[in-house]
């Protein structure tokens, strides 16, 4: 049950990478992963589903977004998504499934497990090449800074030297340059990863895309479009309420990057919201009734912040000054 984007191709040149993508078979996994959403999975597999009523296009301030194409009702899931990447945090690593972040229930293993055959099955994209490296140094330079985004970097890395993706992936994803401080923190990120693999013997050929340029860009994007998943306590019903409700960082049980959900722009008084009840497939919901030709918007951090605040943290970590209604309104 895979739908497709509805792109506004005349203004916007992303569909090149979609359409190779699309072409190339080696890549068959990824680009499911990359363009498979629905809205409704319930439904059984061999019934067409409708599309998500969305379409992605360029908005008046802030690059592409994404518009209702018809009414959306409070409540309704709009589409879910799978992650392109996902990778839990070092502090649950042990806990939860090493490809889709399930809590794993009344495990005792203290090694990284899956949840099933499915997710161990799914997982050798980057695992059976995971496996065959060194990671102590990298996970512990990763635990020691409090670094989590490093850990989707390796991932990638790794599903790119078993062949299932493309070293220029993301590039589809909004670009973001680092500032240079993260710049210099980053290298040694950088030397422990190529070393990792040094110890896989994974060939000097397949490793040529891994140079520092491709890794500070990567790292780049996956800062400003990565999400932390934090996994819904209870019925998600309950959550309609709570707009982008924040948890402290300790309650998040991995991060991960998407297509479809990194073309939301931001608003402070968003009328979407995401969430994930038992893995790290997101789920984009409606908070409140939201017309045609209306733009869905997210908040990307805590909502109930004040204006500094808030302002502050969208500065710092997203780059821009927040010009939502409900900034310019002072609140
Ligand atoms: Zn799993
Ligand atoms: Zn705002």
């Amino acid at each position: 049950m895979v739908n497709y984007l509805i792109i506004d191709q005349r203004k916007l040149k992303m569909s090149r990478l979609v359409r190779w993508l699309c072409r190339s078979k080696k890549q068959h996994y990824l680009t499911n992963q990359l363009l498979a959403f629905s809205t409704d999975n319930k439904k059984p597999s061999n019934t067409r589903a409708t599309p998500p009523p969305i379409r992605v296009s360029l908005t008046e301030s802030a690059g592409r977004g994404v518009f209702a194409t018809r009414r959306i009702g409070a409540g309704d899931l709009i589409h879910t998504a799978k992650p392109i990447i996902a990778h839990p945090s070092l502090s649950s690593i042990n806990t939860v499934c090493y490809y889709c972040l399930r809590n794993k229930l009344n495990s005792t293993d203290q090694n990284v497990a899956f949840c099933g055959p499915e997710c161990e099955q799914n997982a050798k994209v980057f695992y059976d090449v995971e496996k065959e490296a060194e990671w102590v140094a990298f996970h512990d330079y990763c635990r020691s800074n409090g670094f989590k985004y490093p850990l989707l970097v390796k991932r990638l890395a790794c599903t790119i030297l078993s062949g299932a993706a493309h070293p220029e992936i993301l590039d589809i994803l909004q670009p973001a340059s680092l500032p240079h401080h993260i710049l210099l923190e980053m290298e040694e990120g950088f030397n422990l990863l190529r070393q990792g693999f040094t110890k896989a013997d994974a060939g000097s050929e397949k490793m040529a895309f891994l140079t520092k340029k491709w890794y500070n860009n990567v790292l780049a994007r996956i800062r400003i479009n990565a999400f932390r998943i934090e996994l819904a306590p209870g019925r998600y019903e309950d959550l309609l309420s709570s707009a982008a409700a924040c948890v402290d960082a300790e309650a998040a049980v991995g991060n991960a990057v998407y297509m479809l959900p990194s073309f939301y722009n931001h608003d402070c008084d968003p009328n979407a919201h995401i969430i994930w009840l038992e893995n790290a497939d997101a789920r984009v919901k409606a908070l409140r009734d939201i017309e045609p030709d209306e733009e869905l918007r997210i908040c990307y951090i805590d909502a109930s912040l004040d204006h500094n605040a808030r302002q502050t943290l969208l500065l710092e970590g997203f780059g821009f000054n927040c010009n939502c209604p409900r900034c310019s309104s002072g609140d």
